[in-house]
């Protein structure tokens, strides 16, 4: 996952679950660079984002390139 404060990406089992002081109930991970609460993400969600981020990519490389009807 991405943590959504400092942008580092890490493992889920990287980070700190839990935040502490609940007793495992909340289902957050910590960043393991700047400790930010991350809410857990569906594992869909992840998948949709890198999906974004590659259209993203491959639409600024290939601009104006595939133009096929
Ligand atoms: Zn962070």
């Amino acid at each position: 996952m991405i943590c959504g404060f400092c942008g580092h990406e890490f493992d889920e089992n990287e980070g700190k679950k839990g935040c502490g002081g609940c007793g495992g109930g909340c289902h957050s991970v910590h960043c393991p660079r700047c400790n930010y609460k991350n809410p857990v993400e569906p594992k869909y969600m992840e998948k949709l984002k890198k999906l974004l981020n590659r259209k993203e990519k491959s639409a600024t490389e290939q601009t104006g390139k595939s133009d096929k009807e």
